[in-house]
């Protein structure tokens, strides 16, 4: 990993002490300051008697990006409404910094700066400089990858990564959306209580609808305190016969046959039809970021399985030096962090 280590940098994963990797990995450099400085990425947080990362960086409030757990840290990092949905989702309080999408902050002498990825409510790309000047960006999941900054070593994902499965190529499916919503009388939209459910709401709002929108309560909750113009809410029953549902895509068999159910999802393994909508860049986006954001050198480190190795070997392809998680060596056990 010579690339790496000319940038300045040096990516590890961390095993915890039954010798399991824990999740994602983490950074270590020196600051402009010259301090030695590491940095966690949506990982669990290190028991408290180890040696404890500068921060523990949280992209977003999805489960598989452990917030649950880093949350809990002092020198947890993310921003308010992250810290806000992880608060709901987990019913734990969150004990470390927050800072409004698009702020910058210090930790330690370096400055993070913060971008929107539209990924969620409160989803967050990070940068900052070594005292090399290598550009890191951190991007977490992407939904839109238009404000992210160039960078020298690029930290990304790739849960739609893979160029040679066709299910990593798709398109959001806005007409199918909007044609849905104009020809029944009675919809109801299934989608995760966070995230899509955030964007169905959204959207409705986009194609001009005013009324009520009835919620499951946890998607109610979260889209109340989440999002600015969310419009009128209410929770599931209140306002019988109100023309507009939005419920997690399990709880579309509890309605009434009366309502016409979608879900909004890009799989198509539910009794109902699905509508194509996603919080992800598909396949081509992927690289058309990778190209924009035009780094030295690239680390696919999200999600689990195959897709980062098949994401960094097609970068590899097409002249974008990368490196999979499943590829760092570097390892470190709690102990020697
Ligand atoms: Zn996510």
């Amino acid at each position: 990993m010579k690339e790496l280590v000319d940038l300045g940098v040096m990516v590890f994963r961390q095993k915890n002490s039954r010798g399991s990797f824990k999740p994602h990995l983490s950074v270590k450099f020196r600051s402009v300051e010259g301090e030695l400085v590491t940095f966690s990425i949506d990982t669990t947080r290190t028991p408290a008697k180890y040696q404890q990362p500068d921060a523990y960086l949280i992209t977003h409030a999805h489960s598989d990006h452990h917030g649950k757990s880093a949350m809990l840290s002092e020198r947890a990092v993310c921003s308010d409404k992250t810290a806000l949905a992880l608060e709901i989702r987990h019913q734990r309080k969150y004990a470390g910094r927050t800072f409004r999408v698009g702020e910058s902050l210090e930790v330690n002498g370096v400055t993070l700066r913060t971008f929107p990825n539209f990924h969620t409510v409160g989803s967050t790309s990070f940068m900052w400089e070594n005292e090399l000047g290598t550009r890191i960006l951190v991007t977490g999941d992407v939904k839109d990858a238009s404000m992210l900054p160039e960078c020298d070593l690029l930290i990304t994902e790739a849960n739609y990564g893979d160029p040679g499965d066709t299910t990593c190529f798709f398109d959001d499916d806005i007409t199918g959306f909007e044609t849905a919503f104009r020809d029944n009388a009675c919809i109801a939209f299934g989608a995760y209580a966070f995230g899509k459910a955030q964007r169905t709401v959204e959207m409705l709002r986009s194609l001009g609808y005013a009324g009520i929108i009835e919620m499951e309560e946890q998607s109610l909750s979260l889209t109340r305190i989440l999002l600015e113009d969310a419009g009128e809410l209410a929770c599931i029953g209140e306002n019988c016969g109100d023309r507009i549902t939005v419920v997690p895509p399990w709880d579309l068999d509890k309605l009434p046959s009366s309502v016409s159910k979608y879900v909004m999802t890009g799989r198509n393994d539910y009794r109902y039809p699905s509508i194509q909508i996603s919080d992800h860049l598909d396949a081509r986006g992927l690289v058309s970021m990778v190209k924009d954001i035009d780094p030295q050198f690239t680390v696919v480190y999200h999600p689990g399985g195959h897709r980062p190795g098949r994401f960094a070997k097609h970068l590899n392809a097409i002249g974008f030096n990368s490196l999979p998680i499943d590829g760092i060596n570097n390892v470190l056990s709690n102990e020697f962090v």
